[in-house]
């Protein structure tokens, strides 16, 4: 489903990325962790196309990403490609960036009647379902302002899958709730991702990674150190780099 190809990303002469190589299988969980400024936010916004890549390739669902070829050589698309392409792209980041003058509900529905024009009756419905899917069926009405951060960030997932993605990217989705709202957003994605969802997680819960993902990718200083089976990575990380950082996070 998804597939990086030697992905390189500089900022001027910050080489951030170095030839990155990575395949999430369709349907599968991919947890992604790593210190601070080893490139996890970048990588996931080359998957769509937020940033420019300077090496390599990426494609999702077979369709290459921000890119066309020709001749054997890559040309970048219009942004209104590059748009239409991240639509099937769901994105939560840390930050809950709800729209703060709409209600959980419009907040849901706006992509869907905006992006695709469906008509109002039928995304209601959807977004109601939506909403009583991450648990907020009865907050539907509230303004982000009146919910917790924890409830701010379902409403952020449920107006993702608003748009029906085919693979959903989350940036550190808990690391800025107080603890006791942690588990609430971290069940939801464990639903999502037993529904079959692929997803790839920038994530510092090892409990979640252990639990749900298939594949947990250990980055440091723009390469891939180490990835593989959770368990695996968790109790018997190969790499110098990988258990000192585990050290710290475990
Ligand atoms: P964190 O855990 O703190 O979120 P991260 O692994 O997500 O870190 P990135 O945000 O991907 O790291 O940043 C990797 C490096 O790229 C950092 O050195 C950062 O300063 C640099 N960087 C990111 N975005 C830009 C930008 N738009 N312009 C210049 N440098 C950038
Ligand atoms: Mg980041």
């Amino acid at each position: 489903m998804v597939l990086a190809e030697q992905v390189s990303k500089s900022f001027g002469s910050n080489e951030v990325l170095k030839s990155i190589s990575l395949e999430v299988k369709r349907g599968e969980v991919m947890c992604l962790v790593g210190p601070s400024g080893s490139g996890k936010s970048t990588f996931l916004r080359c998957i769509n196309h937020l940033e420019v890549l300077s090496a390599g390739r990426l494609s999702v669902d077979g369709e290459l990403i921000g890119y066309r070829e020709s001749h054997g050589k890559l040309y970048e698309m219009a942004p209104k490609e590059a748009a239409k392409q991240r639509r099937d792209i769901g994105m939560v980041f840390q930050r809950f960036n709800l729209f703060p003058h709409m209600t959980a509900l419009q907040n849901v529905m706006e992509a869907p009647i905006r992006v695709k024009g469906l008509p109002k009756a039928q995304v209601e419905q959807t977004a109601r379902d939506l909403l009583a899917r991450v648990g907020l069926a009865e907050r539907a009405d509230y303004y982000p302002a009146h919910l917790s951060g924890g409830q701010q960030q379902r409403v952020a997932i449920a107006r993702a899958l608003a748009m029906e993605p085919k693979l959903m990217l989350f940036d550190e989705p808990t690391s800025a709730l107080d603890p006791e709202l942690v588990g609430e957003v971290l069940d939801v994605m464990k639903g999502l991702a037993k529904s079959g969802m692929t997803m790839i997680v920038v994530t510092h819960e090892m409990g979640f990674a252990k639990e749900v993902a298939d594949s947990l990718v250990f980055m440091d200083g723009g390469v891939v150190v180490e990835a593989g089976d959770p368990d695996e990575v968790l109790t018997n990380p190969q790499h110098r780099r990988t258990q000192a950082f585990l050290s710290k996070v475990l």
